[in-house]
C-alpha cells in the first residue's frame, strides 16, 4: 500500500515577472499577489511516499538552508532553519529514514535541501545518509556542465558529494532499479534538459510536476517561466502531459504553489485546461482509496 505526505521545505519569494515569463503583470497578479518589491511567495514542496518497493521515497528536497546569508537573501529564502527536516519530523520521519530521493533536476531550489543548513566555516554536508539518489541522465550531465544561462542555478559541490556517496542511480528509461514498477518516469526538455517527471502509483496515481507545471497558474497552457530554456517546446510538452494525465486519472502535485499541493486536471470544450479537487496539503493519503 502506498501512502503519501505533502512535505513543505523552505519557502522562497521571487520576482513575479520572472516566474510568469511573458504573461503580463495585470494577469499574473490576479493569480498570486505580489509584495511591494514585486515578489511572489513560492513553496518548495516535497512529496513523501511510503510502500514503494518496500521503501520510503522522497520526491525532491526543496531549496533547503544551505545558502550563506547574502545568497539566502538574494534568492529570497524565507526561513533560516532547514524546514524540510522539521516537516519530515512532523510526518514522523527523520532524513536518516529515507531510502531514496528522486530529483527532477539539480537546480538548487529542488536539490539544496539535500545539504545540511549553512554554518560559518563548515563545508557542505550531504544529508540522507541511507538514501539512494535518483537523477535523470541528462540532468546529471547538465549539472556537471551547465550552460552560462543557468550556471547560477546549480550547487557546484553537489555532484561530487552525490558521486562520493556511492548511492547515486542515474536513470534514462521509464523505471529505476531502486523503485521498481510503481514509479514511472517521463522526460521533458523545455525547462531544462531531461527534466524527470515521476508518476507514483500508475493510473489514478499522482505525478510530481516539478518545473513543467510548478503550480496551478501554469496549468494554463501558454503560461511559462522566465527560467524555461524553450518556452514553446515546454507548452507543447505540457499539452501532451496534461492530456495523458487526464486520460489516466493522474493528479498533479505542485512543488512551487504556495497554497496548493495537489489537484486533478480538467479540459473544457475549447481545449482549455483547468484544475479541480484542490488539496492544500495531505498526510498519510492512501493511494487508490
Ligand atoms: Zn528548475
Amino acid at each position: 500500500m502506498i501512502r503519501l505526505w505533502s512535505v513543505l521545505g523552505n519557502a522562497q519569494k521571487l520576482d513575479g515577472g520572472a516566474m510568469f515569463g511573458n504573461a503580463p503583470r495585470a494577469m499574473w497578479s490576479h493569480w498570486v499577489t505580489p509584495d511591494a518589491g514585486n515578489r511572489v511567495p513560492l513553496a518548495c514542496r516535497a512529496l513523501l511516499a511510503t510502500g514503494i518497493n518496500g521503501q520510503r521515497v522522497l520526491f525532491e528536497a526543496g531549496i533547503g538552508a544551505f545558502f550563506e546569508p547574502k545568497l539566502k537573501q538574494r534568492y529570497g529564502v524565507v526561513e533560516d532553519e532547514h524546514v524540510l527536516l522539521a516537516s519530515l519530523g512532523k510526518a514522523g520521519f527523520a532524513h536518516e529514514d529515507i531510502d531514496a530521493v528522486v530529483l527532477s533536476h539539480l537546480h538548487f531550489d529542488h536539490a539544496g535541501g539535500l545539504l545540511a543548513a549553512w554554518a560559518p566555516g563548515k563545508p557542505r554536508q550531504l544529508l540522507f545518509p541511507n538514501a539512494r539518489f535518483i537523477v535523470g541522465r541528462e540532468c546529471w550531465a547538465r549539472a556537471l556542465n551547465p550552460h552560462p544561462r543557468d550556471r547560477a542555478s546549480f550547487i557546484p559541490e553537489l555532484p561530487g558529494l552525490l558521486e562520493a556517496s556511492r548511492r547515486l542511480e542515474i536513470v534514462d528509461g521509464e523505471f529505476s532499479t531502486t523503485l521498481g514498477p510503481e514509479v514511472r518516469f517521463e522526460y521533458s526538455h523545455g525547462h531544462t534538459p531531461g527534466l524527470l517527471l515521476a508518476t507514483v502509483g500508475g493510473d489514478g496515481g499522482v505525478v510530481f510536476c516539478a518545473d513543467l507545471i510548478p503550480g496551478r497558474p501554469w496549468v494554463h497552457l501558454p503560461v511559462t517561466m522566465g527560467y524555461d530554456r524553450y518556452p514553446e517546446l515546454l507548452v507543447d510538452e505540457k499539452r501532451r502531459f496534461l492530456d495523458d494525465k487526464l486520460a489516466r486519472g493522474v493528479r498533479l502535485f505542485y512543488t512551487h504553489d504556495a497554497e496548493c499541493a495537489m489537484t486533478a486536471v480538467t479540459r473544457d470544450d475549447k481545449a482549455r485546461y483547468g484544475v479541480t479537487q484542490e488539496v492544500a496539503d495531505f498526510a498519510g493519503l492512501t493511494l487508490g482509496a
